[in-house]
């Protein structure tokens, strides 16, 4: 899985993530990032291990790729690549950027997507200057977290890679959903419907995953 992407198409989006569970916030960015950028292909890259999160994911890397393949599978332009849950440790994404960039070639230009909340983490991303230079960093509005905050980044990158950054960034708010309440409302016995695609919703039930939050 994830070796034979479409790199012909030339600007590819690498999306990143725990995705425990893959949510419809993470499926109305990555659409918008695609339409924004006028993607060929978004890879979506489940972590095995997120180097900012200090509790591992709740389900595990096998249920975590098969909830990305429901959400993702009625639509062409969307693939999975199981590369970090493949590789040993915390799941860094410039080694990712590295290994997706030499599977698709030079010619390949790479769009990593990130929701805006992560935008004060990005200091501390290993090799961040050397990743900027790798890739576009596409930060998407998430609600909560204003774009005002890509103002703090020129103290950690040159200042043209903070002018793409901000001209990269999707302003367009997705929904409020995020991974932690979806497990919440299983936890608690209430529905999610409307916030995980209704595939993902029915594999979380089957599974009997996230009851004990
Ligand atoms: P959790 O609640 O468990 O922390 P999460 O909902 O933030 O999870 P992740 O899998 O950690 O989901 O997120 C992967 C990426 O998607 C991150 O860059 C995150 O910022 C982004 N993201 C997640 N949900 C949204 C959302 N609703 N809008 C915009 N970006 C989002």
């Amino acid at each position: 899985m994830g070796t034979e992407f479409r790199s012909q198409l030339g600007r590819v989006g690498i999306f990143g993530g725990t995705f425990d569970p893959i949510h419809n916030g993470h499926l109305e960015v990555a659409s918008a990032a695609l339409r924004t950028h006028c993607l060929g292909e978004i890879i979506f890259v489940p972590a095995r291990r997120q180097p900012h999160k200090d509790a591992r994911p709740k389900a595990s890397a096998e249920h975590r790729l098969a909830m990305i393949g429901l959400a993702i599978g009625g639509t062409p332009a969307f693939s999975v690549s199981d590369c970090e849950l493949k590789r040993p440790g915390k799941s860094f994404t410039i080694d990712t950027v590295r290994e997706l960039g030499q599977q698709l070639g030079q010619a390949t230009e790479i769009f990593f997507i990130v929701g805006s909340d992560s935008v004060s983490d990005l200091p501390a991303w290993r090799d961040v200057r050397e990743l900027s230079n790798l890739c576009t960093l596409v930060v998407a509005a998430r609600p909560g977290w204003p774009l005002d905050s890509l103002d703090a980044l020129p103290h950690h990158l040159p200042a043209e890679r903070v002018a793409a950054v901000k001209r990269a960034a999707i302003r367009s708010t997705s929904s409020a959903v995020s991974a932690t309440e979806v497990r919440r409302r299983v936890g608690s016995g209430r529905s999610i419907a409307g916030l995980v695609p209704d595939a993902v919703a029915n594999y979380i039930a089957r599974n009997k995953l996230y009851r004990v939050t």
